[in-house]
């Protein structure tokens, strides 16, 4: 084991999947899982399989179907979890169970009530029936950062006794301060036997805003893996956010003399896939990726950037996957070279698909006179989006002005049905809206709706972003479309396809 290498572990798709509202269907969850292998995690935490059978299918198909990092899978130290784990992981190359239990005193008495000698049992019993199927063990401590250190070292003794070749230890509840949690993670490295043969990891919760610097306190003291998501999602507050941790390791190499594999060109366009599938926009001002992350607007940094970059940026926006935005294709390209550009940026498109996209590029690029990369993804996310419908808009037709009734006229194909109404509303959005529910026959609850110029200029292509709520589910939508209403409609149908799927079950 290289000392000098920190393993990152993404838990995109486990627990930031599991935050009100941003779950992912299972070709969003495989385009995640793809893009994450492309930007070079050593470990992709892909589900909870005993939870569903979705996350069964889901953490399967992963393992089936993306190549590179290990895959692993969520188990409490129960049997039952550990075989429904194996069972989905075990078409991957390479794969881990990672078996959890809580090991703080007001878990073990409220929610487990059990007794800590009895949780040490079991976690034990956990580990070994894992080991029986994979040498890659992780075991987490559950709430680590309000267990007392004398049972921590005791439990995690005992789970390297048993097999585990990773120890977590997470600030589940988002509690630790980075040179306690320093701390702990040093006492276990002088305290426990063995812990020199093992992966310490940290797994830390943003409730006070000090997952990255507890993360990094960690790997400090001698953690070498940590558990993050992109764009820093989870429970709560979130969790540690990849992009932050990974910089921070790469800019203050000088600090840490540590490294990670990450393939840091490939953070953006991570961070926008996850944010535009999860429907979760990114505070412009959040480290790395936000919208301002390299922008500078005071006179005075703008003056010294441009007499030498490094005066204001520890960081090139290029070494994030940031890039002048350029013209890349016009009508002119042809097929072929729409089909090439799309692979260059990483959609793989079914021959149906591509010629849907196709048609829709020639369309854009007789408006808008320069197509840039960014446009391509926003057309591609959105063909992609809607493997799965049930509804398809065939016709939008709205007026609104001064004075005038806002009033919307629409027709959707649902397979051989044509469906068309006419409604009016309080502006042309909520015009189309009406006409799209009275269509459908659906009427969720719209909880909220942006819309956003995916490129500058008042021709570029507008995304519309909402979420729905039906029977307590959140589905999310997305539309793109040089019209706003267009991109509106198509969001608003898009979400309605998600909730069909959960409805109806996938095809
Ligand atoms: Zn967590």
């Amino acid at each position: 084991m290289d000392k000098r290498h920190v393993v990152i572990f993404d838990s995109t798709l486990r627990d930031a999947e599991q935050s009100p509202g941003a779950s992912l269907n299972e070709n969003e969850k495989l385009d995640v899982a793809h893009q994450l292998a492309r930007l070079g995690v050593d470990v992709i935490e892909a589900g909870f399989p005993i939870s569903s059978p979705v996350q069964f299918k889901a953490v399967e198909r992963i393992s089936r179907e993306v190549e590179g990092p290990v895959i692993a899978g969520l188990a409490r130290t129960v049997a039952k979890d550990i075989d429904a784990a194996a069972q989905a992981l075990k078409p991957a190359k390479r794969w881990r169970i990672h078996t959890f239990t809580s090991t703080s005193p007001v878990h073990m008495e409220h929610m487990l009530r059990m007794k800590p000698a009895v949780v040490l049992e079991k976690a034990v019993e956990a580990i070994q029936h894992a080991c029986s199927y994979t040498e890659d063990v992780e075991f987490s401590a559950q709430d680590a950062t309000r267990t007392e250190i004398g049972f921590l070292c005791e439990i995690v003794q005992a789970a390297i006794e048993a097999g585990a070749t990773t120890i977590n230890i997470p600030d589940t509840v988002g509690y630790a301060i980075p040179h306690v949690y320093g701390e702990m993670i040093a006492t276990l490295v002088e305290k426990v036997a063995g812990v020199e043969n093992i992966v310490l990891s940290t797994h830390c919760h943003n409730d006070l805003g000090l997952a990255t610097a507890n993360s990094l306190a960690g790997v400090e003291k001698g953690a070498r893996q940590i558990e993050c998501t992109i764009n820093g999602l989870g429970e709560r507050a979130g969790n540690a956010s990849l992009e932050e941790v990974v910089m921070a390791i790469k800019v203050r190499k000088d600090v840490f003399g540590v490294d990670t594999q990450i393939k840091t060109t490939e953070i953006h366009r991570s961070s926008q896939l996850v944010s535009r599938l999860m429907g979760i926009a990114v505070q412009p001002n959040k480290a790395i990726v936000g919208a301002n992350a390299f922008a500078h607007e005071s006179g005075i940094h703008v003056d010294g950037l441009l007499k030498h970059r490094s005066t204001y940026e520890i960081m090139t926006p290029e070494s994030v996957g940031l890039t002048e935005s350029k013209m890349v294709l016009g009508r002119h390209s042809g097929r072929h070279g729409f089909k090439a550009r799309c692979e260059d940026l990483g959609f793989a498109l079914q021959e149906n698909q591509l010629q849907d996209a196709y048609e829709r590029f020639l369309e854009l690029a007789d408006k808008k006179k320069e197509v840039f990369d960014e446009d391509i993804i926003a057309l591609l996310d959105d063909e992609m989006a809607d493997a799965y419908e049930t509804f398809r808009l065939d016709y939008l037709q709205c007026s609104s002005g001064t004075g005038t009734l806002p009033s919307a006229t629409v027709r959707i194909v649902k397979k051989d049905e044509v469906l068309q109404e006419a409604a009016w509303g309080d502006g042309p959005v909520d015009a189309t809206y009406n006409a799209i529910s009275k269509a459908t026959g659906m009427a969720p609850e719209l909880e909220n709706y942006s819309i956003r110029a995916v490129t500058g200029s008042s021709e570029a292509l507008g995304e519309a972003t909402l979420r729905i709520r039906h029977e307590g589910k959140v589905f999310v939508g997305r539309g793109v479309s040089t019209d706003i209403i267009e991109a509106s409609a198509r969001a608003y149908i898009s979400a309605l396809n998600h909730m069909m799927v959960k409805i109806n079950g996938v095809k």
